[in-house]
């Protein structure tokens, strides 16, 4: 570990004195260095389609100048590269945005119920294209004080992952969300049996642009912020994410809130 010493000296009633404090410098090099990785992990993944849509745009202008076939495909891949920083722009932007709101807890009445319902209707069409079986189940109502906007995130980025990474698992794929409270608090839980997440990942999995594979979840279209948006959501409505998962079975990814 490493320590910071201040000495001071003084004098008291005729009594000469000294002060020595010891300040850790272990966790502030430790959110040093995660700053710092922080900004070389988005610069390395801005500039990654950036340099792919400067390479088409030198094509187009030069080799592939008159040939129709090439121009439209390039102008495709282009539109997905665009899309993926545009992506990544808004989900960083989104991240800066709730870490500084952080310490404010959001206060309006919000039902969770209702909320499930909406990312439930918004994924259907996404869960049938990826043949996943969606299914919800909730109380009547289940009221949190929170931030609307902010609890549809949570709930769209785990079900979005279960339904992305769930495939590959035993079959037929299943997503069920689910609703559940007890006196003091209510839980969203969204499981999956897909193929499960290796032990080893899951500290680590709310982490900016931590990644169990990569190149999947780039070709996915994640940015690798998602469960590091729904973590620091919860940090701020004062509730506790959980995953549990198991290799070959799937996963089970909770959050639980204090009641209104
Ligand atoms: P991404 O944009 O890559 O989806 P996330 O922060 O949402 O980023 O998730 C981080 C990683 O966690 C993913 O890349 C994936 O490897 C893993 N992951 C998330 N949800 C699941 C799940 N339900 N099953 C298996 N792996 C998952």
């Amino acid at each position: 570990r490493l320590f910071e010493v201040h000495v001071s000296a003084f004098s008291l009633d005729g009594f000469r004195a000294a002060v020595i404090e010891f300040r850790d410098l272990t966790e502030a090099r430790r959110v040093e260095r995660m700053r710092v990785d922080f900004i070389a992990n988005a610069s390395h993944e801005l500039r990654t389609p950036l340099a792919s849509l400067l390479g088409f745009i030198e094509t187009l202008q030069g080799p592939a100048k008159n040939d129709a076939a090439a121009r439209e495909q390039f102008l495709g891949i282009m539109r997905d590269q665009a899309r993926r920083m545009a992506r990544l722009v808004d989900d960083l932007l989104s991240l800066s945005r709730i870490e500084q709101n952080e310490h404010v807890r959001p206060q309006t009445p919000v039902d969770l119920v209702q909320i499930v319902r909406h990312v439930a209707d918004t994924l259907d069409p996404v869960a049938r294209e990826n043949g996943v079986d969606l299914t919800i189940s909730t109380p009547k109502e289940a009221v949190v004080a929170g931030d609307r906007d902010e609890l549809i995130r949570v709930a769209e980025n785990l079900v979005e992952n279960a339904i992305k990474y769930g495939a590959g698992g035993t079959s037929p794929h299943r997503v069920s969300v689910e609703v559940k409270q007890n006196a003091r608090e209510m839980t969203l839980a969204v499981s999956d049996n897909g193929p499960g997440i290796a032990p080893e990942h899951l500290p680590r999995l709310t982490e900016r642009f931590y990644r169990v594979d990569a190149p999947t979840s780039r070709a996915k279209g994640g940015t690798g912020l998602g469960l590091a948006i729904v973590k620091h959501i919860v940090v701020r409505h004062r509730g506790r994410l959980t995953i549990e998962s198991a290799l070959g079975a799937g996963t089970k990814f909770q959050v639980t809130l204090p009641k209104a």
